[in-house]
């Protein structure tokens, strides 16, 4: 298994507060499963994460 530089984030909606585990590269948007903001969306080779991080999983 090739070691890749992803990770978890555990990270927090700005418009609900809910917080959420997402992929730190999504290959596409990923939404809030509270709200449906946008939490963090692909662009390029590396996803962005729009929401606020408030943690990390191995
Ligand atoms: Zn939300």
């Amino acid at each position: 298994m090739a070691a890749q530089r992803s990770k978890f984030l555990k990270v927090k909606c700005g418009d609900c507060g809910g917080e959420q585990v997402i992929f730190n590269r999504p290959s596409m948007v990923v939404g809030c499963q509270v709200c449906g903001a946008t939490l963090a969306k692909p662009t390029g080779g590396t996803g962005h994460v729009v929401a606020e991080v408030v943690g990390e999983l191995a």
